[in-house]
Parts: C-alpha cells; structure tokens; sequence
C-alpha cells in the first residue's frame, strides 16, 4: 500500500473529571488525531499520546506535530509499505520520539487491517473474543472519597482497581482500602514517586497482597527497581522506564520487574508492542496494557492489541463514558461485568464521528504528495 494523503487534527476533549496523579490536575485534554488515507480514499486513525507538557515523559503534542510534520509524515509517504511492521524499521532513523511515531504508525496498521478486511486485533495476532478490564482512579481529596469511588467502580464490575500512591497518600490509603475491600484485585501506581531510600516504606504495602506496584523509582531507572524487587514480595511492575524491547531485555535480565505495562505511545507503535508481548511470554512474565486518557481511536487501538495472548491482566482500558462526555468514535467503548467484546469489523472496529471530531478540531493540516508543504 501505499499512503497518499496524511490529515492531522488537534483535538480538544473536555474530561468529565478532572484527573489527578502526581503530575498534576487534567481537566481537558489536547491530542492529535491522525489520518492516513491510500489511493483509494480508504482512512487509518491513530492516536498520539502525548500530553500538552513534557511530564509523562519527554514529549508533548507540539513536539509530536513537529516530528509528524517535519520527519514522520516525509518518511512514509508515497513508499511502497507491504505490511505495518515495516514502518516501525522506516522510523529507526529518528531516535526516540516514541508516541509521535506510534500516532502515524497505528494509523497504518488500521488502515492496513481494513485493506486486508480483517480487524485489527486479528492482524496483530490476537486472539480474544473479550478483555478484561480494569479501572485506574488518580489521587483524591479524601479517602472516602477513594473508598466510593472504588465502590462505584466494583459495582460496575471492573475486575482490577488501580489507584495512584505518592507520599503521604500511600500505606494508609491502602490499608483503608483493604479494610473495605479485603478481596479486590487491586494495583499501586506511583509514577515515579519514591527513592530508593524508600524501601522501608515500599516494603510495608507487601502486606496488603497488592498484583504489582507500578514504577515506583525514576522513570529512567532500571538498576534500583532491580534491588527494591529483591526486597519486595510484591511484583515490580515498569511503566514509564520501558521504551523498548531492548529496555524490556535489560530489566528482565536485571530482575527489575516481574510485570511490564505496555503502553503503545511509549514504546512507539504497535510493532514494538509486540516484540515486548513475544519477549515477556519467552521469560514467563505477564503484560497488561496501561491507559493515557485516551479517545475512543486510542481506546481502539488499545483493545486491539490486548487481545494477545499474553495479556493476561485486566488493562486499564475503562468504557468511553468513565473520561468523555461523547467521545470520537461509534460505536463507543462500553464495558459489561468488566469486560469489554472485542469488535470483528475491519480495522479498529469502530467508526471515527467526523462531526463530533470537526466540532472538536482546534488545528488541522493536511499533507499531500504533491506539496508535501502543507496546506493548513
Ligand atoms: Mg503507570
């Protein structure tokens, strides 16, 4: 195939909370949607990522577009692709920039599994009719607050409860929560928030039967979280410092995790996603595929690939209506006792609201082979 047009848009979502970890408080949230269109007119949607500030991680939508625009969108375009995995080797010139590549490169999957009129999920090599899924619930006010939240959320049936952890809200949150809900399956994710000088107080959430404590050292570590997982019985699970399937190579052989949350952005495309799925089944470890607010094409994309076999914990996947008023795609995502059917239409296996997107469209630019100068 190959790609003629790219379109990217600008989207502002208004959240319907507002969402709180320990980098802050999201009331809206700004992406980028693109589009990649072959000689037949026939769309690809991808997501990206990134957030409006360099706080997940390095890159924030303006430096996507930059990427998108400047590097990416020249790359592919008019090359013969014979299939998505190709994309991610055309990309290896650039370095890092992970969720910029990803964006482009998961609408070239979409609109591959559509040219091929199968879904995504089964061009990925996936097998499951349905996912679990889990929720994840940021930092609140008060515990009970948390307590109702988590309520609400077991009500629902969502089969796992993350919550967010930091210092000050940690081992007494966690208790309270166990109080409540002796037997949840229930995660810590701390972004980030703790030293290795921590360990003693990481040490002491071993008694509340936790699967996992996500990346609670530095987003760019691998050595320490290798030492704390040698004290902790609780599973180490890494986020934020795993780019790669080389990185996830390094922490499996360092013994830094017994857990990786793979989430497509961060490690630049589907492609990669699956060398680390194929990686973590090699070595006995279980995946889980996180969440980054994303709309309904994120959530798709998201869908698709947990649906490998190795997927073996409820993601963080959580219906449409948990984070948007009206999301972008429709069908939207809906969750029934915790799991959501995984479509079997080509493609994502929703279709993209054009209307509710223009509605929602602050920037847009078009690319095209023949100006490749872009009209805005
Ligand atoms: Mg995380």
């Amino acid at each position: 195939m190959k790609i003629k047009n790219v379109i990217l848009r600008q989207l502002k979502m208004k959240l319907k909370f507002p969402f709180t970890t320990s980098f802050g408080t999201f009331l809206d949230k700004d992406f980028i949607l693109v589009e990649v269109q072959d000689e037949n007119g026939l769309s690809g949607w991808g997501e990206s990522v990134a957030f409006m500030s360099p706080l997940y991680n390095e890159e924030t939508l303006k430096t996507n577009w930059h990427l998108l625009e400047d590097f990416l969108i020249p790359m592919i375009m008019e090359k013969e692709i014979g299939h998505p995995d190709e994309v991610s080797a055309l990309f290896e010139p650039i370095r890092k920039n992970n969720m910029a590549k990803s964006a482009l490169e998961g609408a070239i999957w979409d609109l591959y599994a559509k040219r091929e009129n199968t879904s995504l999920a089964k061009a990925l090599g996936g097998t499951k009719q349905e996912i679990e899924v889990g929720i994840s619930i940021g930092i609140q006010n008060t515990v009970d607050d948390l307590l109702t939240i988590i309520d609400d959320s077991v009500t629902q049936g969502y089969r796992r409860i993350k919550v967010k952890i930091k210092p000050g809200w940690d081992v007494d949150v966690i208790r309270e929560i166990r109080r409540s809900f002796p037997s949840i399956q229930l995660m810590a994710d701390a972004n980030s928030a703790y030293r290795l000088s921590d360990i003693e107080l990481l040490k002491q959430l071993d008694e509340f039967d936790l699967m996992m404590i996500e990346q609670p050292l530095a987003s760019d570590d691998i050595v320490d979280h290798a030492l704390v997982q040698k004290q902790l019985a609780t599973p180490i699970c890494l986020d934020e410092s795993i780019h790669s399937v080389e990185d996830a190579r390094k922490a499996i052989s360092l013994g830094s995790c017994k857990i990786i949350n793979i989430k497509i952005g961060r490690v630049g495309g589907l492609t990669e996603s699956k060398r680390i799925h194929d990686l973590c089944v090699e070595h006995g470890l279980p995946v889980w595929c996180g969440g980054m607010l994303e709309a309904g094409v994120g959530r798709a994309h998201n869908i698709a690939l947990t649906t490998l076999a190795n997927f073996t914990m409820p993601g963080d996947t959580a219906a449409s209506s948990r984070y948007w008023e009206k999301d972008i795609i429709e069908p939207e995502v809906t969750v029934h006792d915790g799991l959501i059917t995984v479509p079997t239409t080509p493609g994502i296996g929703y279709e993209v609201n054009l209307d509710t997107v223009d509605n929602l469209t602050v920037r847009k630019q078009v690319f095209e082979k023949a100006t490749l100068t872009a009209r805005k």
